[in-house]
């Protein structure tokens, strides 16, 4: 009965959202979590309600990135409410559960499909323009719940341009196609350094294997994000995009753009 509760909660939430998004990866470190909340923030800039949901319960970065590590959820009347980063932003992550934010949490699948599912059933989000979900990397529990809970549900995959990364990107992709979600398209991190001395562009990871990859699956293709030093510096202060270069705005534009298109 308690399952069946939760899943028309789960259900009535989904229906005041247009967009769900799933941001996935191949690999760990390719900068899925960043490329998350850039588009969040960016989203939600615009003026667009945006709910920012980190399911990587082994490591979730979210809050770290947002500088929202440390600080306690609130419950009122048996609804989780979620932070509150912007007035149109609001996030929610397992850090907000952990007593220490240093502790490792060793669950199994089905407790990672409960919390999840908690996540969307008795949180507090109110009506979005956009769910964005930041899944752990790879095809395992996570995705695959958020997958089977979320009908409508679409995925981004974020990779790097060299080919161990695109390697697993394929699996993802096949995944995706397995569990009948949607690719809305590829984004391609780490796509060459800009010398801020000399101006002049270096492949540090090669570039382009993300846009031959999205054309290869016949997936969009949403665009390029270079490496930013600004990047680093404003997830490690927990201050989202305030310090990224112009370029590396501009770039996150268009994709945002491409996206509601
Ligand atoms: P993932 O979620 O894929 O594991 P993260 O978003 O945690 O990856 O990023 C991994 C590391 O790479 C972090 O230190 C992050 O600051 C850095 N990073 C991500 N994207 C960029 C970029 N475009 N330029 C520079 N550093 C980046």
């Amino acid at each position: 009965r308690d399952f069946e509760a939760q899943r028309q909660k789960i259900e009535q939430f989904l229906q005041t959202v247009d967009h769900k998004l799933l941001v996935m990866s191949g690999k760990g470190g390719v900068g899925k979590s960043t490329v998350a909340t850039n588009l969040a923030v960016f989203l939600s800039n615009q003026g667009y309600c945006v709910g920012l949901l980190d399911v990587d319960v082994h490591g979730p970065s979210i809050a770290g990135l947002l500088g929202l590590t440390g600080l306690g959820l609130n419950v009122i009347e048996n609804r989780i409410q979620p932070y509150q980063y912007a007035e149109n932003l609001k996030v929610m992550s397992i850090q907000g559960f952990l007593g220490q934010p240093d502790a490792p949490l060793i669950w199994r699948g089905p407790m990672k499909i409960g919390i999840i599912r908690q996540f969307l059933g008795d949180v507090d989000w109110g009506p979005l323009d956009f769910l964005i979900i930041d899944s752990p990397p790879g095809t395992g529990d996570e995705p695959l719940t958020v997958a089977q809970t979320i009908p409508g549900c679409q995925a981004v995959i974020v990779t790097t341009p060299q080919e161990i990364a695109l390697a697993d990107v394929r699996k993802s992709i096949q995944f995706c196609r397995q569990v009948k979600m949607p690719v809305l398209g590829l984004i391609e991190n780490m796509s060459g350094f800009i010398c801020p001395d000399c101006g002049s562009t270096h492949a540090i990871f090669k570039s382009g294997g993300g846009e031959k990859t999205a054309a290869d699956w016949n997936i969009p293709f949403l665009g390029k994000l270079p490496i930013d030093p600004g990047v680093v510096t404003a997830g490690d202060a927990g201050r989202a995009i305030d310090s990224l270069t112009s370029h590396t705005k501009e770039e996150m534009q268009q994709i945002v753009e491409r996206m509601i298109r």
